[in-house]
């Protein structure tokens, strides 16, 4: 899946606290694909007890059973289409009555490993009965004892046997089972719409990393890969797609058809799919040339077909294969890939083998409407995703303590291949100036599916991707496309691993990342991991005169920071103010975010780190806007709360309303084009790519009517990326009351989606003058908000936190049902700590700095 929100800048600095990372080592990943396929260790059967308190000893399955084959059978009882008749305020359902359920039988084939009395699978909310289980070598069945559900985060189903597998044999288990469609945009899931005065209801699912055991009982492990055959009910006015192209289509009666859908490759259960749309879905065909030997359908709702908002994705998707296909030297071998946008889908999208399924936000692009930005979105989320079905889905990591093999080199791939289809969007990497993170915790610290989730965040995707852009530089493009290559062939590595892994092993074995630091008066340089030992290196000639400067780190290909000798750093930042151009674009951003980063860890003084933004005034381009914006926003909000409200507000003002440059007369302009906008009778003429940021300072500005306008057009609005917009602007209210109500619309399935809730109360806080509202309302609504993204909220809420109180708050908030986000709650606590110690030991420094240059500007507007 890509990053949750789109964009993972926001959210990569919440996690500026350093860990423990552990084992790993880069040539893991080339090793690591084949390790997975062959010698499957033997572990031990878990011996969980229900009567004593500790938790088993481990959540994993056993090895004795390798699976080969699912044939699965699942019935879809569901309705797509519901007719409302009558007036809106008494509607009047008319026939049918929905149906949530879906019943199914499966039928593994595995092959026993180790003997054992027992299988062990997965399984969780269904209802499991008439187990059989048949030696397949002899024909005969072998009897079963028991089947017993553990009431534990292990989600095991063990089915006891009179006689034992033996090693070496072939068996099957068939099993039947029944669940009902989820409401909470997991598993199988209910999305919805309507057109006119019909309801109209999408059966999906979304199965990573855990919930495949929810539609069927399953090996749910990724490295327990097997083929899929799999046979749908469903009923006739509805289309179902699967992983694999379709096979046979029969009526059965006047209600029910059935589709069969042909075997996939082996493959991980979390990229099992399937879809029951209504027969009114469409979809257009990416073109064809002779070679291509791939049918790539777009699905959406009809509306976006027939207004052709399926037409950039369409395209761009052909050329994106052919890119990857061209670059790996190795076809892509489903078949077809069928891509869905669905109303209703969290994360923004999903890699299943051949089915990638998107939010409508991330697949639809309409010209003129949409910005540029969205439609370099809808490029890089449909690059990821389809790079995932080499490396995610065809080699894919062993367990999810290694998320960052998969999604760092989906997210690194992404941005070349989007480079190369569309070279005018100049698209530079935005994580490359993110916040550190570890990457690879022990396999042992990943058990439960609460601490697999707590997987899924930034660090996976921005330091995973940092890290191999790092090593595509030290080892060359030709070199690293050539390793990625051969580790998707599962052949050693063209260059001798040791030498990879002893450059490489250090970034993953150790945490954070390393600071250089030179001194050009005596030469030293000093390499000082940046919560461990400090050891110099070497000497060499780094002795500089006569004002001359160095500059290290060149484009930022290393991932690490680099720190100066004072003098050194005042004649950089000299250089930045006279003659900014000799310094390389990514080195200005990296200069402040290195100068922010090294104050936060008290190597250099804040003050420096301040006057490092100075030159931002003549900065026309957004890259170095960017690190100074986001790391003043922390400055301000460490602060706006107490003593040094005024001065720090206004900065943050004048670099936020720049629209690019600074300005305030921005605040004027857009005030005027979106009171143009509420008196026009619905003509637009905002120019798309000014819009969200039009939008948002208008409504910030604005009043009531403004709120509301805004509010009316996101409700009423059918295009995808205008909406995303407004409901980003409706956060930007600075009136308490407004956001207040805006929160509260989010327990309101029928005003914000299940999917947007956790980004819009993150939205709200983001906001000074919502941060409080959001954080007491996500503890009052816990169950709820948390459905989505609890990690993420807490992540995003919390980023700031700098007093005494919040941290009291957050330690009472460890006594929840936190489930996946217990992580993110420990991580925010330790930034919280480090945040309060930095405030101070900085506040007077910073608030003498502000008052200063504040005051210089007043004397020259005056
Ligand atoms: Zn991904």
């Amino acid at each position: 899946m890509p990053l949750k929100f789109g964009t993972s800048k926001a959210i990569a600095i919440a996690f500026g606290v350093l860990t423990v990372s552990s084992i790993g080592g880069m040539f893991t990943m080339i090793i690591l694909f084949k390790a997975q396929t062959q010698n499957i260790t033997m572990t031990p059967p878990p011996t969980p007890s229900p009567t004593t308190l500790a938790p088993p000893p481990n959540m994993r399955l056993p090895k004795s059973l390798v699976p080969q084959k699912y044939e699965i059978s699942l019935a879809v009882h569901l309705y797509t289409k519901i007719i409302e008749e009558g007036n809106g305020s008494n509607p009047n359902i008319t026939t049918p009555n929905q149906t949530m359920i879906f019943t199914g039988n499966s039928t593994v084939h595995f092959q026993c490993a180790q003997r054992t009395m027992s299988i062990f699978l997965n399984s969780r909310n269904l209802n499991v009965s008439s187990p059989v289980v048949l030696n397949e070598n002899t024909k005969r069945n072998i009897k079963v004892s028991g089947l017993q559900h553990y009431d534990d985060e292990s989600d095991f189903l063990k089915i006891e046997l009179m006689d034992a597998l033996e090693a070496e044999g072939n068996y099957s288990l068939f099993l039947s089972f029944h669940g009902e469609v989820s409401d909470n945009l997991e598993a199988l899931y209910l999305s919805r719409y309507t057109d006119g005065d019909k309801r109209i209801f999408i059966a999906a699912t979304n199965l990573q990393p855990t919930d495949a055991r929810k539609v069927f009982p399953c090996f749910d492990e990724p490295d327990m890969k097997a083929v899929f055959k799999l046979t749908i009910f469903h009923r006739r006015e509805t289309i179902a797609l699967g992983n694999a192209a379709p096979y046979e289509r029969n009526i059965i009666d006047d209600e029910w058809q059935r589709t069969t859908f042909r075997e996939t490759p082996k493959m991980s259960t979390y990229l099992f799919a399937f879809t029951v749309v209504d027969d009114s879905f469409k979809f257009v065909t990416s073109p064809e040339s002779n070679t291509d030997r791939v049918e790539i359908n777009t699905y959406a709702r009809p509306e976006a077909i027939d207004a052709g908002h399926t037409d950039y994705a369409r395209d761009i998707a052909r050329k994106l294969l052919r890119f990857y296909e061209s670059q790996f030297e190795m076809k892509y071998s489903m078949g077809k890939i069928d891509q869905l946008a669905l109303p209703d889908l969290y994360p923004a999208a999903m890699e299943n083998w051949g089915l990638i399924t998107y939010q409508e936000g991330f697949l639809l692009y309409q010209e003129g409407v949409s910005s540029l930005l969205h439609k370099e979105d809808i490029a890089t989320v449909i690059a990821h995703e389809l790079a995932h079905q080499w490396f995610g889905n065809e080699v894919t990591m062993k367990w999810w303590n290694d998320l960052w093999l998969n999604e760092g080199i989906a997210t690194y791939l992404s941005y070349s291949a989007v480079d190369s289809v569309e070279p005018t969007f100049n698209i530079v990497s935005p994580d490359a100036l993110a916040s550190s993170h570890p990457l690879s915790p022990p396999s042992k610290a990943i058990n439960t599916t609460d601490d697999i989730l707590g997987m899924f965040d930034s660090i996976s995707y921005s330091k995973g991707a940092i890290v191999l852009r790092m090593l595509a530089n030290h080892v060359g493009e030709v070199v690293f496309n050539k390793g990625l290559q051969n580790q998707y062939r599962g052949h050693k590595a063209v260059r001798n691993t040791d030498d990879i892994a002893g450059f490489m092993n250090p970034w993953i074995t150790q945490s954070g990342y390393p600071v250089i630091t030179i001194n050009t008066t005596n030469g030293q340089v000093y390499q000082k991991q940046f919560l461990f030992n400090n050891t110099a290196i070497h000497k060499e000639a780094f002795i500089t005169k006569n004002g001359e400067w160095i500059l290290a780190n060149i484009d930022c290909t290393g991932y690490y920071r680099v720190n100066y000798n004072p003098e050194n750093w005042e004649r950089l930042l000299a250089q930045l103010q006279t003659n900014r151009h000799s310094i390389p674009l990514l080195n200005r951003g990296q200069l402040i975010d290195d100068a922010f980063n090294l104050a936060r860890a008290k190597l250099v003084n804040v003050t420096l780190a301040l006057n490092s933004t100075l030159f931002l005034t003549n900065e026309t381009t957004f890259l170095p806007w960017e690190s100074a914006v986001r790391n003043l926003e922390y400055f301000i909000l460490m602060f706006d709360r107490s003593e040094v409200y005024g001065p720090m507000q206004v900065s943050l003002l004048a670099i936020k309303l720049a629209c690019s440059n600074g300005l305030p007369e921005c605040v004027e302009m857009a005030k005027q084009k979106y009171a143009a906008w509420m008196e026009s009778n619905n003509t637009n003429s905002i120019h798309p790519n000014l819009r969200s940021e039009i939008y948002c300072q208008a409504v910030a500005a604005g009043e009531k009517e403004e709120w509301e306008f805004a509010w009316d057009m996101y409700q009423t609005s059918s295009d995808t990326s205008e909406k995303e917009q407004l409901r980003r602007a409706l956060s930007c209210t600075k009136k308490i009351w407004l956001l207040s109500r805006y929160l509260d619309y989010t327990l309101d399935p029928e005003k914000i989606r299940l999917m947007d809730v956790a980004s819009t109360i993150y939205y709200i806080a983001q906001n000074s003058a919502g941060q409080a509202l959001a954080w007491n309302f996500i503890r009052a609504n816990w169950d709820y908000v948390s459905q989505g993204d609890g990690a993420m909220l807490i992540a995003g809420v919390t980023s700031r936190f700098s007093t005494e109180f919040e941290l009291e708050e957050l330690m009472r908030f460890q006594d929840y049902d936190l489930g996946g986000a217990t992580r993110a709650v420990a991580l925010a606590i330790e930034q919280t700590q480090v945040n309060i110690q930095w405030v101070k030991e900085n506040k007077d420094d910073v608030l003498q700095w502000f008052e200063q240059k504040t005051s210089s500007v007043r004397q020259k507007e005056y």
